[in-house]
């Protein structure tokens, strides 16, 4: 997860991948609590969820869109398919998924 205010992540949370898995992530709910409770104690607010995808494309799965449920948080994938990474990112509204390229839009 990535903490900061206005829209620039200051904060960079790694999560447990409690699938262990390397084509699916879930985050345990006690976690995302506890990194909340801290990103409210330094006053900063969710701007963003990263992860890879190590052999697909930086595009949002069907999972990651069910699973997207921080409407205000900026979802950057990185894919580590092609010889260099290659990072998008996106505001999911569901079902509806926007490529983000300045920033989260105002709704
Ligand atoms: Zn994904």
């Amino acid at each position: 997860m990535l903490s900061g205010k206005d829209q620039t992540a200051f904060t960079c949370w790694p999560m447990t991948n409690i699938l262990h898995s390397h084509n699916a992530f879930e985050m345990d709910t006690g976690e995302i609590e506890d990194v909340f409770r801290k990103i409210r104690e330094k006053e900063e607010q969710l701007v963003g969820i990263y992860h890879s995808h190590p052999t697909a494309p930086p595009n949002p799965s069907l999972e990651d869109i069910a699973h997207a449920n921080y409407p205000e948080a900026a979802y950057v994938i990185i894919s580590l398919s092609d010889r260099s990474p290659n990072v998008r990112c996106f505001q999911i509204l569901k079902p509806r998924v926007f490529p983000l390229l300045h920033g989260i839009s105002r709704y």
